[in-house]
């Protein structure tokens, strides 16, 4: 059975290291729209220009933006088993948009579909946001406070220099936090209310998250 798997919680709640492992563990494709959206950016394309203008803001970008990315995303054959999708849905509309685009690729296909909450106590948030770090090439994600690489600003995997994310200090962050509250924290209710949501406590080490969320999705 095709098993899709998305992922709710504040910014830094840990979403990212713990899907970037479940994708690796399930065999299933990564997919996070922060990244997608920072590669049009980096492409110069225009839904990255549009998309920056937002992302600068701490804002959400258009949702038909991200939608024509993510169904474009989905529809391909490496989703055919299952995916991990990390960022997506972030407001209820874009909740609908993805039952849309489920029920269109899937088709006669069995589907088991289960939201993921990593509940966090978030005064350690933005401390984790602003020290962080991710290798341009493998996404790892550091943190120069918590989880350091060996080698300061070097990726322990790849070699290449790690890069800080534009949107990581704290006035953009603080937005973010707010849109999260304002947009994405009502799925919570949404997803709970369909029966398919699973609240793993999101403080601890990595390794203790990753026992609750190998559990979470037994
Ligand atoms: P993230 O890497 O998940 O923290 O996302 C970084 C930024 O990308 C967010 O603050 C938004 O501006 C934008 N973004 C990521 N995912 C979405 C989404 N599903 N809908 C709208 N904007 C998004």
């Amino acid at each position: 059975m095709k098993q899709e798997l998305i992922f709710l919680g504040p910014p830094a709640c840990g979403k990212g290291t713990q899907t970037n492992m479940l994708s690796e563990y399930l065999g299933f494709p990564h997919i996070d729209t922060g990244s997608l959206l920072r590669a049009e950016i980096s492409k110069g394309t225009e839904d990255g220009i549009v998309a920056k203008s937002f992302i600068d803001k701490g804002q959400l970008v258009p949702p038909e933006l991200v939608g024509a990315i993510i169904g474009k995303r989905l529809a391909e054959a490496d989703c055919k088993n299952g995916y991990v999708l990390d960022g997506y849905p972030r407001s209820l509309e874009q909740a609908q948009m993805l039952e849309k685009i489920n029920s269109d690729v899937d088709k006669d296909l069995d589907a088991s579909f289960r939201a993921i909450y990593f509940d966090i106590d978030t005064q350690i948030l933005i401390d984790r946001i602003v020290h962080r770090q991710s290798c341009p090439k493998c996404g790892e994600i550091y943190n120069k406070k918590f989880k350091p690489s060996k080698v300061e600003n070097i990726c322990d995997k790849c070699q290449v220099e790690l890069k800080t994310r534009a949107d990581d200090n704290e006035e953009t962050a603080k937005a973010r936090f707010e849109t999260y509250y304002r947009e994405t924290a009502p799925l919570i209710e949404f997803y709970e209310n369909k029966g398919v949501l699973r609240k793993i406590d999101a403080n601890g080490s990595i390794e203790e998250v990753w026992q609750r969320l190998l559990e979470a999705i037994k």
